[in-house]
């Protein structure tokens, strides 16, 4: 990014700025180059100023939520990176059992809100280490329910920096996606839930956490689900009966727990990261006949000058 682009974020924009910000320590893969600019804007006025700028200059803009479902490769990424978890904090209860959530906000703190105020619908989601933004945006879930089941509005940032409200039945969420048009960011939900005796949500989050712990390799960097599961099938079974777990290129691993977590066992770079995904998938048609589809965002560029492993 030329030098006068930055001089003029850092004189307009309130928030922090970071330059090369290492993206390998800010999403829990750990692996990936920097990016060259990191923006946590304070408040929507100041989003909007970024973004508006960004888009009058024709500047490349990505949005961070917590890092928990992206591999990053290791070239970084060009242009800026934009992270709401520091300035929309905001969390309010509204009539019943709804409240409105900012996209800062991590999933963990506001699944305890609602469970602490006996609102049910949200333990499905305890465990999930994102911010708000990210699981609207990937339409996060777990044991068959997900984020969308709970929406009544998004508040989303358009790239000219105005906010418009989309109604539930204005959005498009698909298994782990949200269809928003290029350069929206989603700032803020309403979202609902039920009322329920608080013993019972805190008992039901309780054992949903437990059955996580026992299935998932959480004390290990890795971004979660790598692949989709297929129409009636679990990939995590799928890649098992290939006989894949613990296989290895480089520091990236298939778990030995969950076959469909790749961890970083140690230096894992995005390019073994990437050769491991494509091992899964070329196994796992060769045995089923069926095309894994990756559930993990793959963004930025490769390392320039080092031999890149096929995608
Ligand atoms: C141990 C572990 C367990 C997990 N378990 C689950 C699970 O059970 N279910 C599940 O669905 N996922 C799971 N995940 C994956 C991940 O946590 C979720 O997808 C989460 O919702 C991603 O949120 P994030 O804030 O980390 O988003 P990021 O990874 O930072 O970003 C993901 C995508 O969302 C976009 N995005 C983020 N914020 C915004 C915003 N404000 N506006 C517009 N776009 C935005 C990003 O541009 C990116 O494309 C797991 C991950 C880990 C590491």
């Amino acid at each position: 990014m030329a030098r006068t682009a930055l001089d003029e974020i850092q004189e307009r924009v309130r928030g922090r700025v970071v330059l090369n910000a290492p993206m390998d320590r800010l999403t829990t893969l750990r692996v990936g180059g920097p990016a060259d600019l990191l923006v946590y804007p304070e408040d929507q006025e100041d989003l909007a100023t970024l973004v508006s700028f960004l888009t009058q200059r024709g500047l490349p803009y990505f949005v961070l939520g917590n890092g928990s479902n992206l591999v990053v490769r290791d070239g970084g990424i060009r242009g800026a990176v934009i992270c709401l978890t520091e300035g929309f904090r905001g969390l309010e209860a509204r009539e019943g059992a709804s409240f409105r959530v900012e996209a800062g906000v991590a999933v963990r703190r506001m699944v305890r809100w609602t469970v602490d105020r006996g609102i049910t619908g949200f333990e499905p989601l305890v465990g999930i280490p994102g911010s708000v933004g990210g699981a609207l945006a990937m339409n996060a879930g777990a044991w068959d329910t997900e984020i969308a089941d709970r929406v009544v509005e998004l508040e989303v940032l358009t790239p000219g920096g105005g906010v418009e409200v989309l109604g539930r039945s204005e959005l498009r969420f698909r298994y782990r996606g949200l269809d928003l048009p290029p350069g929206c960011v989603i700032v803020a939900a309403v979202l609902e839930g039920e009322p329920a005796e608080p013993e019972a949500v805190k008992e039901r989050a309780r054992e949903l956490y437990a059955r996580r712990k026992e299935s998932q390799p959480l004390q290990e960097p890795s971004a979660g689900s790598v692949f989709k599961n297929p129409a009636g099938a679990k990939a995590a079974r799928l890649i098992e009966a290939c006989a894949l777990k613990g296989v290895r290129v480089g520091d990236a691993e298939v778990s030995r727990i969950h076959a469909n977590f790749i961890v970083n066992a140690g230096m894992a770079t995005a390019s073994q990261v990437v050769a491991l995904i494509g091992m899964i998938q070329e196994r796992v048609y060769v045995k089923h006949r069926i095309k894994l589809e990756p559930e993990v965002r793959i963004v930025g560029e490769w390392a320039k000058g080092k031999l890149r492993v096929q995608e």
